[in-house]
């Protein structure tokens, strides 16, 4: 495959060109795009081949328009809404705005999976009845979103009316004055079909762009003594109404089943029938026994108890159960950074995914946190395709916003400039290995990751003076963009580099090794050129302050003045123009003290510390990704007082809406980095080639902690008490930690016992 194209020949075929310039096989491919939001970007050829993804050849002829990639715009999108149940009595309708409510609670089960509304209400002409709504979405059968209402007149009623509505017309939620909120239009969807057969109310909608299909096929079940009942359908929504007579209590559940072209191939509707005619056989109580049982197997594994404070211990399940409702269960999702709660970010997948949330899967679901990996599997092919956008000769470059691959971030410089992210993707391979030891799974899935990953940093970064450099990246902190050897980067792509050599020698000699040099034509002079940018990787490092610096500028900039910034100037990005911040030694959150995190090796004791001490003044928190990681570090650094007050503000963050917008949806990746903070944190945990340590200690605030780690098929109990921990093994084989620097032999159902000095 040749590499070819000047930009003098793009412009004189006078055409504008933005920052996507693709040229592929002996053909170019000039490139347009086109901005409109909700539309695809349209690619306009000047001549030649097309190759998509390596696999496909499309001819196309000068001037023509071809959606090349039609998910560059992806956005999650909000559909069919099935939501609707309108309760008249005697001809009020039920509102918790109207009239007077006598009583209501609210719940949310962690452990049984649904949610629930109990009300007590007093209608404005003096009507009182009870209300109790239950909502689960399945976990066993994905497709599913059940409703159960249960209505028990108190005074004297007549007749009680249930309209149950399947609504197609739906919009996106937008808001022009938020950067992390879609700006757009709001409607994305088309509806195709809306109409009432077999007793099943049927929508079915298509994306304007993508011509993607979803369909709702909604199935209800009343009891009531008596009634009548009439469906119609609209244009757009399908209506249910049911009128039951004579005021006994009644009950409606409405099972609701969502099927998508991606997840169920073309036909939709016949697909959501033949789910909704099975999983309406079951009663909501059969479906409540089944949540429970999913999520008793699932708290068996990654519970965590903390005595002594039951707002955080609230607050660590809270999070741990958004995670497990948030996170794709098939291969076609991952974990949006607002998980499926809310539209912040457009639903897009970002690194979160592998530094925050992945390893809360890998140590407590390793299946979970393997189809995490599978799902940037399948996106491969996308980010090589990236790779070669964005000039590269080969390699892959993993989008730093997505959802089915396409790079979808809006604003470069702190977007796809984060380069870091293909190391990110590759350091949680590495960590899955180290694991989990998946042998088949680093021969089929990994090693071509970590390979494709490496050659992207030979062709971003360069020798010079016998050290490999990488200028023009951006690094986590995105108040600083487009620096030369981001710490972070480097860093990450020094390990990235190294262990695709490793990889690389662990497979030699086999077919496996072979037949992967084919597909991806890669040669063993390139291992060698790996293995001499990683061993000669550049990590600036200051001599004066003794810190690693984050960038090859930013100690020479002026400090901002946090101090004297007004509060409600929080956060920056939203009251300053990015030039502004970009010019100052701030940070929007934690990029070095990360890197420290998370390859501790890299450097010493004494540079870790000081760079803590240096970064920590400087970092506004303004991304909610800040706090854990400085909360873990602390805990390393023996600032126990600072360890616990950044944990503190990631337990309850959402449910106490301390960042002010979790209307956009909840901050996931912090919800990961609570669980990351408490096991890393004050546990100590690392996984390491040389196995697993742990350096625990427990807050003064708590009388104990407890929580499992699946390890290698292992299940380890580990609970921590004011001087004292004891490690479990409950399930597998004996196992060797250290515990500090001390070597320690766990044998199964033996309870090992240390005094924490
Ligand atoms: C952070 C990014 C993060 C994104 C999505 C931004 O505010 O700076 O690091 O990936 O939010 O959570």
């Amino acid at each position: 495959m040749s590499w070819k194209l000047t930009k003098s020949e793009l412009d004189q075929e006078n055409l504008l060109i933005n920052e996507s310039l693709l040229s592929l096989g002996n053909g170019y491919l000039g490139v347009r795009g086109n901005f409109e939001e909700g539309y695809p970007e349209t690619y306009k050829s000047i001549r030649g081949t097309y190759i998509n993804a390596f696999h496909d050849e499309t001819e196309i002829t000068y001037g023509e328009k071809l959606h090349a990639f039609p998910e560059t715009q992806q956005k999650l999108v909000n559909i069919i809404d099935a939501q609707g149940i309108d309760i008249y009595i005697d001809g009020e309708r039920f509102s918790l705005f109207e009239g007077e409510v006598i009583d209501y609670t609210r719940n949310l089960h962690f452990d049984r999976g649904f949610s629930e509304r109990i009300v007590h209400w007093r209608s404005p002409k003096g009507k009182e009845i009870k209300l109790h709504f239950k909502r689960l979405i399945s976990f066993i059968t994905r497709e599913l979103f059940a409703i159960d209402v249960k209505v028990v007149p108190v005074s004297l009623v007549e007749n009680i009316k249930i309209v149950s509505t399947v609504d197609g017309d739906v919009s996106n939620y937008v808001d022009k004055n938020d950067p992390r909120v879609a700006s757009g239009h709001a409607k994305r969807l088309n509806v195709i079909e809306a109409k009432h057969e077999e007793n099943i109310s049927v929508v079915k909608n298509r994306t304007f762009a993508t011509e993607l299909e979803v369909s709702c096929a909604a199935a209800s079940k009343i009891e009531a003594a008596e009634y009548q009942y009439v469906a119609e359908a609209s244009n757009t929504a399908v209506t249910e109404t049911y009128v039951c007579q004579g005021g006994s209590p009644i009950r409606f559940t409405k099972y609701n089943v969502y099927t998508d072209t991606l997840r169920h191939g073309e036909q939709v509707v016949e697909k959501a029938m033949a789910i909704q005619t099975q999983v309406s056989k079951q009663s909501f109580e059969d479906l409540l026994l089944s949540q429970e049982e999913y999520l008793t197997n699932f708290w068996r594994t990654s519970d965590v108890k903390i005595e002594g404070d039951e707002q955080l211990q609230e607050g660590i399940r809270f999070n741990l159960f958004q995670l497990l409702q948030s996170v794709g269960k098939d291969p076609v999702s991952n974990i949006a950074a607002k998980g499926l709660s809310g539209e912040g970010y457009e639903g897009h997948y970002f690194w979160d995914t592998e530094i925050y949330m992945f390893p809360v899967f890998l140590m407590t679901n390793p299946d979970i946190a393997k189809n995490l990996l599978l799902h940037r599997y399948s996106i491969l092919d996308s980010a090589r395709v990236r790779a070669l956008e964005m000039g590269h000769r080969k390699g892959a470059l993993f989008p730093w916003r997505t959802i089915t691959g396409g790079e979808s971030s809006a604003f470069f410089p702190a977007g796809t400039a984060q380069y870091h992210i293909s190391a990110d993707v590759a350091y949680s391979y590495i960590q899955y290995y180290l694991v989990t030891k998946d042998e088949a799974f680093l021969k089929d899935y990994m090693a071509e990751v970590l390979f494709e990953t490496a050659r992207l940093w030979i062709d971003t970064g360069h020798m010079k003076k016998g050290q490999f450099r990488i200028d023009n990246v951006t690094g986590p902190d995105e108040y600083t963009c487009i620096v030369n050897n981001n710490y972070y980067t480097n860093v990450m792509a020094k390990h990235n580099l190294l262990w695709a050599v490793k990889v690389y020698q662990m497979l030699k000699g086999t077919d496996i090794l072979n037949l992967l040099a084919e597909k991806i034509a890669l040669t063993e002079n390139e291992a060698d050129e790996w293995r001499e940018a990683g061993e000669n990787m550049f990590l600036p490092y200051d001599e004066s302050l003794k810190i690693n610096a984050q960038d090859d500028s930013f100690l020479h900039k002026d400090r901002w003045d946090l101090e004297n910034t007004p509060k409600e100037k929080f956060p920056l990005l939203l009251n300053y123009h990015p030039l502004t911040l970009y010019r100052y030694q701030v940070c929007k959150q934690a990029d070095t003290v990360l890197a420290h995190f998370l390859l501790e090796d890299e450097t010493d004791f004494e540079t870790i510390k000081n760079s803590y001490d240096y970064y920590e003044p400087l970092t506004t928190h303004d991304s909610s990704l800040s706090y854990c990681v400085f909360s873990i570090m602390a805990s390393k650094l023996g600032y126990k007082q600072k360890g616990y007050h950044y944990f503190y503000e990631t337990a309850r963050l959402d449910l106490d809406n301390t960042h002010g917008n979790t209307k956009d949806g909840l901050h996931m990746a912090n919800m990961g980095g609570t669980w990351l903070a408490i096991v890393f944190g004050f546990a100590g945990l690392r996984v390491k080639e040389s196995g697993l340590s742990l350096a625990p200690y427990l807050p003064e605030q708590w009388n104990s902690l407890e929580f499992n780690l699946q390890y290698q098929n292992r299940i380890l109990n580990i609970h921590l008490e004011k001087d004292m921990v004891s490690y479990v093994l409950a399930e597998g084989e004996e196992l060797t930690i250290s515990h500090h620097d001390e070597k320690v032999l766990i044998a199964r159902g033996n309870k090992v016992t240390i005094q924490i000095k």
